[in-house]
C-alpha cells in the first residue's frame, strides 16, 4: 500500500516538533494549519516559551540537581494526585531529551533561566530561549521545517475529518476557497490545541473562568474533540485549564508572574490583598475574577522591575506605557486610584513576614518592596484548555475501552494534559511540554512501528 505521506500533522504549533522528528527518522510529513496567521496567532507563538526538562545537561552545567522523579512528585503535589500518572511519567522522562534535541537538532538557542523560581517547581528546570517568547521558539521550529525536504506545509487548510481506508487514514482537509482534499497517510497527529476559543464549550466545562478575557489562539475551536469523537475517542479532564492572573489590562500582554515571585503583591480596587499569590498564577485568575470589578493591580518596585526586563512580554508592557511609577505608596495609590491606607498597610505587612513564617494568607517571607514603586493594572485571562482526547505514553489516542485507535495521535491542547482538574494543577511549562513532548513521542512511535524506517537505537 502506498500513501501520499506517512504522517499528517494538523496544527503548526507544538505539532511542528512531530514533523521535524518524523522527518529526521525518515518519514514524509504534511503539516496543515487552518490559520493564515498562525505564526503570530497560535498559543505556541504567544507563549513565554518555558519548557520543563528535568535532568537536562543544561541543569547539570548550572550545578542543579534534578530528575524526572522529582518533577513527577511536583506534578503530583500541584495536582493533588489527580494528573494522569502515565502521561506525567512519559513527559517527565522525555523532557530533558526534548530540550537537548531542540538545541542540537533544531538549532534552538536553549537556555536555563535560574534568576527566579516558578510556583510549584522544586528545582529550576524550565528551559527557554533568549527573550523568553514563543514567537522565537516557533520561528526556530519553522526554520527547521523549511530546511527539511521531507516536510510540506499547507496553510490555510483545516483538517475537518479523519477516515479509515486501506489500512491507513484519509485526512480530509478543507481550504477557505471551498477546496477539499483527501490525503492518504499512515497516521494523523491532532495538534489543533483545545477549545478555549469556543465560548460555549468553555462555559459548559469551565464556568468559573468563562467570563474572563480569552488570551489564546482563535483557532482553538475544539476540532480535536469533534474529530476524535467521531472515531470513538475517550476524553477527559475537560474542566482543566490554564488561567493567568496577570494580563496587563491596557497592553493586553503578559506581566510575568516573576514580578510576584520576586516579592510583588496583587491588590484589588480597594487596595487590599486577598490571597497567597505565590500558589500559582493559573488558579489566581479565578480568584482575581471574583474580586469587585474582576481586576486588580500588581504592585512591585524598581528592583523587581529590573528583574522582569529579561522577558519580552514585560518589555511590551513597558513599551505600552502600562507600568505606573511613584516615589511613595500614597503617590502610587493616587496614581492608580486605590485608597492609600490599605495599600500601605498591605505592603508593610508583607515586608514584616519573618523568614520561616507565613502571613494571614499563608504566603512566605518575600524580599520587602522599597520605593520607588511600580504598578500594572491586571485582568484575569483564560490562556488555554487542558482537557482533551485521552492518549497513552506514545501519544496514541485511546478509545473508550482504553485501546489505541490505529493511526491517530494527539498532542498539546488536543490531548488531555498533566494538570489534573480545574486551574490549580497547572505548573509553568506544562502546556508546552505536552505540546512538544507528546508530538515528539508520537513521531518516534510511528517511525518505530514501520519496518522500513531506520530508527536510531534507543530513540523514543
Ligand atoms: C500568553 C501565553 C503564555 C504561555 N506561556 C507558556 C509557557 O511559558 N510554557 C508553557 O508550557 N505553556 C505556556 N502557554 C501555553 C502554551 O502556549 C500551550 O499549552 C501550547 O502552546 C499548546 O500548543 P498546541 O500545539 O497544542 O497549540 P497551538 O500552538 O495553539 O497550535 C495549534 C494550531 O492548530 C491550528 N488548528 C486548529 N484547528 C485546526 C484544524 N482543524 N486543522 C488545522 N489546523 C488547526 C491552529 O491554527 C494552531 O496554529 C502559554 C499560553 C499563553 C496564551
Amino acid at each position: 500500500m502506498t500513501f501520499d505521506v506517512d504522517l499528517v500533522v494538523a496544527g503548526a504549533g507544538g505539532g511542528l516538533t512531530a514533523a521535524i522528528r518524523a522527518a529526521e527518522l525518515g518519514l514524509d510529513v504534511l503539516v496543515v494549519d487552518s490559520d493564515p496567521n498562525f505564526r503570530r496567532g497560535n498559543n505556541t507563538s504567544m507563549s513565554t516559551a518555558m519548557i520543563p526538562g528535568p535532568g537536562s545537561r543544561f541543569q547539570a552545567q548550572a550545578g542543579i540537581e534534578d530528575s524526572p522523579e522529582r518533577f513527577i512528585a511536583d506534578i503530583a503535589r500541584k495536582t493533588a494526585g489527580s494528573a494522569d500518572a502515565r502521561i506525567a511519567t512519559a513527559l517527565a522522562h522525555v523532557g530533558a531529551e526534548l530540550v537537548e534535541w531542540l538545541a542540537d537538532q533544531v538549532g534552538m538557542p536553549i537556555e536555563l533561566p535560574t534568576d527566579f523560581s516558578y510556583p510549584g517547581h522544586s528545582a529550576p528546570r524550565v528551559h527557554s530561549v533568549p527573550g523568553r517568547h514563543g514567537s522565537s521558539l516557533l520561528r526556530h521550529l519553522l526554520e527547521a521545517v523549511e530546511r527539511s525536504e521531507r516536510i510540506d506545509l499547507m496553510v490555510p487548510a483545516r483538517l475537518t475529518g479523519v477516515e479509515a481506508r486501506d489500512g491507513g487514514r484519509i485526512a480530509v482537509v478543507e481550504t477557505p476557497d471551498g477546496g477539499r482534499e483527501e490525503i492518504s497517510t499512515r497516521a494523523v497527529l491532532l495538534a489543533t490545541n483545545g477549545y478555549g476559543a469556543d465560548r460555549e464549550l468553555v462555559a459548559k466545562h469551565q464556568p468559573e473562568i468563562a467570563g474572563a478575557h480569552y488570551h489564546g489562539g482563535e483557532h482553538s475551536r475544539g476540532d480535536a474533540l469533534r474529530i476524535g469523537g467521531e472515531l470513538g475517542a475517550a476524553v477527559g479532564f475537560l474542566d482543566a485549564y490554564q488561567g493567568h492572573a496577570a494580563l496587563s489590562a491596557s497592553a493586553q500582554t503578559l506581566v510575568t508572574w516573576t514580578a510576584v515571585m520576586h516579592g510583588g503583591a496583587v491588590v484589588d480596587s480597594g487596595g487590599e490583598r486577598f490571597g497567597d499569590e505565590t500558589t500559582g498564577y493559573s488558579e489566581y485568575a479565578a480568584t482575581l475574577a471574583a474580586r469587585p470589578g474582576g481586576r486588580g493591580w500588581l504592585v512591585f518596585d524598581e528592583r523587581v522591575d529590573g528583574l522582569c526586563r529579561s522577558f519580552g512580554d514585560y518589555q511590551d508592557v513597558l513599551a505600552a506605557g502600562a507600568v505606573r511609577s511613584a516615589d511613595s505608596l500614597p503617590e502610587l495609590a493616587a496614581a492608580i486610584g486605590v485608597p492609600a491606607e490599605p495599600l500601605e498597610a498591605e505592603i508593610a505587612a508583607l515586608s514584616q513576614v519573618e523568614p520561616g513564617e507565613t502571613d494571614r494568607f499563608g504566603r512566605s517571607a518575600a524580599t520587602p518592596l522599597r520605593a520607588p514603586f511600580r504598578a500594572v493594572e491586571i485582568i484575569p485571562a483564560l490562556f488555554h484548555t487542558q482537557g482533551g482526547l485521552l492518549v497513552d505514553e506514545h501519544a496514541r489516542v485511546l478509545d473508550t475501552a482504553g485501546d489505541p485507535i490505529p493511526g491517530l495521535y494527539a498532542a498539546g491542547g488536543a490531548a488531555a494534559g498533566i494538570s489534573g482538574h480545574g486551574a490549580a494543577g497547572y505548573l509553568a511549562g506544562n502546556g508546552l511540554l505536552p505540546a512538544l513532548g507528546l508530538a515528539y513521542l508520537a513521531a518516534g512511535h510511528l517511525a518505530r512501528s514501520l519496518p522500513t524506517t531506520r530508527t536510531p537505537e534507543g530513540a523514543r
